[in-house]
């Protein structure tokens, strides 16, 4: 039987993605930033809570009058949801026959071009309704320092979902020293405005909300004594990225 393998769900979230969301966070990561606020889900193969479709659609449905009432559904994020393709094409399916909206929430770290990777993606896209992309970095040695592993491979998926016309929101997290360098901005958002499909553009303010994670898992911390950026520097950002997509930035 098809399980998920599940770090934790939030049954009212409202950041990632439209509206008010039940959120499943998936175990399991390929990437390592070194900003990430949830290191417990890295190993693949950590205990986490197995599920079946049926007893996640069992367990989002008693939401769906929020979901009507604010324009909001299921969010599968991480981890990286793509690591669990086939629980997702036939749990996504199954939300969709109950009519809630669909989103998944990656990084892209897992993506390849095996005919596996490119059945089961085709396969899940047809039941997603929306992707909320991570662009961690759009230089790929310092996409390299932050998160191990190259960003290539990522941007030619968010080509890829262009080409496929599915919306996308693309979001970048703003890390003082490391994301948030004038020139790279600027490619970003040529790259963002060179797609066709991205309907809205977010930057999300570093934090340290995630710190004693890594202090409990005795994995040493490499960002200590960098700040959050002030509103100014997210204004500046977003001005750098210049985004001109369907929804406008308001600063
Ligand atoms: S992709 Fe997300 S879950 Fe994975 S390491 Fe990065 S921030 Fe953490």
């Amino acid at each position: 039987m098809l399980k998920g393998y599940l770090h934790s769900v939030e049954s009212m979230g409202t950041v990632d993605g439209p509206g008010i969301r039940y959120i499943l966070f998936t175990q399991g990561c390929l990437l390592r930033c070194l900003y990430c606020h949830n290191p417990d889900t890295w190993q693949v193969h950590a205990p986490s809570r197995e599920v079946t479709v049926d007893e996640m659609v069992n367990e989002v449905i008693p939401y769906k009058p929020y979901f009507d009432a604010s324009g909001g559904g299921v969010t599968v994020s991480g981890g990286e949801p793509l690591l669990q393709m086939p629980f997702l094409e036939v749990f996504f399916k199954e939300l969709k026959a109950n009519d809630i909206h669909t989103c998944l929430d990656t990084s892209a770290g897992c993506v390849n071009d095996t005919p596996a990777f490119n059945r089961h993606f085709d396969a899940l896209q047809k039941h997603t309704d929306l992707i909320l992309l991570d662009i961690k970095h759009i230089d790929n040695e310092k996409h390299i320092k932050l998160t191990g592993k190259p960003n290539t491979h990522i941007l030619k998926f968010a080509r890829k979902l262009s080409d496929m016309k599915q919306p996308v929101w693309i979001r970048h997290v703003l890390v003082p020293g490391i994301s948030d360098d004038k020139a790279d901005l600027i490619k970003l958002g040529e790259f963002i405005n060179s797609l066709d499909n991205v309907e809205k553009f977010e930057i999300l303010p570093y934090h340290q909300l995630g710190v004693h994670k890594w202090k409990n898992l005795g994995i040493p911390y490499q960002l200590d004594g960098v700040e959050a950026p002030d509103e100014e520097a997210v204004k500046t950002a977003y001005r750098y990225v210049n985004f001109k997509g369907k929804i406008p930035i308001t600063l």
